[in-house]
């Protein structure tokens, strides 16, 4: 092992503070990959609260490995387990958890790294059970599915105890891959795509699925979180949120925005308490509690702050939330933000106008955002993040002008604060009411990143971060493509991930562009991720989809509502 990259693991394990793991050997050697680097795979909660839950059980040793920082410069890198230096292929099973459909490319570049054959069928027994999981993974795994034995669909606390009984089941009999992949497809929400082969249509679609596995494969939901909420059991200063456990306070989002997979593929909206998380966090941690992160998608009434009080007085506790709906804020809210001396809030306001905000699915307008301006006033905020999207479903000029509208107008009431914009490339997300539509062509978003850099340029202490549109066109087509993407995974497979290589498959493949991102998807149309049931019902995302042309607003998630499916 180069000394350098061992160098590299004990400093940061020497950093880590939290859960350590005491097994030495088990019957099952498990290697969790992040398939990206360090300090990115200890913002994952899902990630490093899944490495405990596997140790917890009985003859699983699980060791993580990451992608090497300096890997970009490097022609050639190797995986090793940080717990041991262990090389990659001494495990007998390989877990990657994918969060970012991007991570796709870094999967592949392992793979040809460890010269392991990139796909499931290529693949005998002599190499390691290649499992997948995460959400980019689990939402459409079709434009990567046949690399892995087996892809995990949905939420994996349950899945984790009974995939490590099955591969105890697997050392003891003695049983092939074959035989394990048969039996593993009977657990709830695994995938084994070697057992099913798609048909094409002429127009490019998908005509139907043909194999042994029934589908579609039902996503696997964790209804016990409000009881068992996820803690990290490691901090360290190397995270984002540095030598913070992250606390995950609620799963899904009870809001309908149409745009976002998030608030679609965790339903039904659950919420732990605060009494929970800290119970959990005492059992890590003990005596050396440290600094808490909660993560909410975003504050509303019904998070039970009520104590958050009496914690804030004897810990250090942040509340990180992606964002705050205006039409929802209440005393109690704007008590937290004081209480716990938040410098930044974060809006995402996506548009300029209160029209296309509806259509979204958001209610607030620009006047409660500029009523909520003025009230940070008495706040020690100093920074207001606002998030945008450009190229959303009936966006036109005038909604764009808005943003300029709306941002000259939060200056003008408040001269001192800073203001950070971000602007990206509205993606057509998968089990969303908006999966039928397009991307916006380059030529028009960059001509409106054009416009609105020219008419913001002269308003002070204004921070303006355009997306690449690149980047937003390769996760739209990893997202929404289907398993004909293989051709990419062989090129980067042979040459390594770099530019050209991907320009190679853009050009050499220009269909791919058409078919995932520039063609509109018709309501009969079988996509290529109804593979996956979510348990939201198809007919309710389109009804959402008719509901948002007429920018008209659905209600947030409701005690006895059975309006998308997934209650019952
Ligand atoms: S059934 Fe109703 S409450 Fe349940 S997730 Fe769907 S919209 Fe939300």
């Amino acid at each position: 092992m180069n000394w350098k990259l061992k160098k590299e693991i004990i400093e940061k394990l020497e950093k880590e503070k939290g859960y350590k793991v005491t097994k030495r050997g088990g019957d099952v050697n498990l290697l969790f990959i992040y398939p990206n680097e360090y300090s990115t795979s200890v913002n994952n909660l899902g990630y490093t609260g899944l490495y405990k839950l596997l140790n917890d059980q009985e003859g699983i040793l699980c060791e993580r490995a990451y992608i090497p920082s300096d890997w970009k410069r490097r022609e050639n890198f190797k995986v090793y387990s940080m717990e041991t230096f262990r090389s990659a292929k001494d495990f007998d099973v390989w877990l990657f958890s994918v969060s970012f459909e991007l991570d796709f490319f870094n999967v592949i570049q392992i793979l040809s790294m460890e010269k392991i054959p990139i796909l499931s069928k290529e693949r005998d027994d002599s190499f390691p059970i290649i499992i997948g999981g995460g959400i980019a993974l689990s939402s459409n795994p079709e434009p990567i599915s046949e690399v892995f034995d087996l892809v995990f669909i949905g939420e994996g606390e349950d899945f984790i105890e009974e995939m490590s009984l099955m591969l105890l089941t697997k050392r003891e009999n003695n049983w092939d891959k074959k035989r394990f992949l048969i039996e593993a497809q009977n657990i709830e929400g695994v995938y084994v795509p070697s057992f099913l082969s798609a048909v094409y249509n002429k127009d490019g679609g998908i005509e139907k699925y043909m194999g042994s596995q029934k589908i579609p494969i039902k996503r696997r939901i964790y209804l016990n979180f409000p009881e068992d909420p996820m803690v990290s059991p490691i901090v360290t200063d190397e995270a984002a949120f540095s030598d913070m456990a992250l606390c995950e306070l609620v799963r899904g989002c009870k809001y309908q925005c149409r745009f976002c997979l998030a608030g679609y593929f965790y339903r039904p909206y659950r919420a732990s308490s605060i009494d929970k998380v800290y119970k959990k966090v005492k059992e890590l941690y003990e005596e050396q509690i440290p600094k808490l992160g909660f993560i909410v998608p975003t504050i509303d009434q019904s998070i039970k702050f009520k104590g958050i009080g009496s914690y804030l007085k004897s810990e250090e506790i942040i509340i990180s939330f992606s964002s705050l709906r205006l039409e929802d804020i209440t005393s109690d809210i704007l008590d937290i933000i004081g209480l716990t001396n938040q410098k930044t809030v974060t809006i995402a306001p996506e548009t300029g106008s209160d029209r296309l905000r509806r259509v979204l699915n958001k209610k607030f307008t620009n006047e409660d955002i500029l009523n909520f301006v003025e009230i940070l006033k008495d706040y020690p905020v100093n920074t207001i993040k606002l998030y945008f999207m450009l190229g959303l479903p009936t966006e036109e000029e005038e909604d764009i002008q808005k943003i300029v509208e709306l941002i000259t107008n939060i200056r003008k009431i408040n001269k001192n604060i800073e203001i950070s914009t971000s602007f990206s490339t509205f993606i057509p997300k998968v089990h969303t009411p908006f999966q039928w539509e397009k991307l916006a062509e380059k030529e028009y978003i960059l001509e409106t990143q054009k416009f609105l850099k020219k008419n913001l340029k002269e308003i002070s202490k204004l921070k303006i971060e355009m997306k690449d549109y690149y980047w937003s066109l390769w996760q739209g087509i990893l997202s929404r493509g289907d398993r004909r993407i293989g051709s990419l995974w062989n090129y980067i497979y042979k040459d390594g991930l770099k530019k050209n290589v991907l320009q190679k498959f853009l050009e050499e493949d220009s269909w791919a562009k058409e078919v995932y991102l520039y063609k509109e998807k018709g309501s009969t149309e079988y996509l290529p991720w109804d593979i996956i049931d979510t348990g939201v019902k198809k007919e309710y995302l389109w009804k959402e989809r008719e509901k948002a042309y007429r920018g008209e607003i659905t209600l947030p998630c409701t005690q006895n509502c059975k309006m998308c499916g997934v209650c019952t």
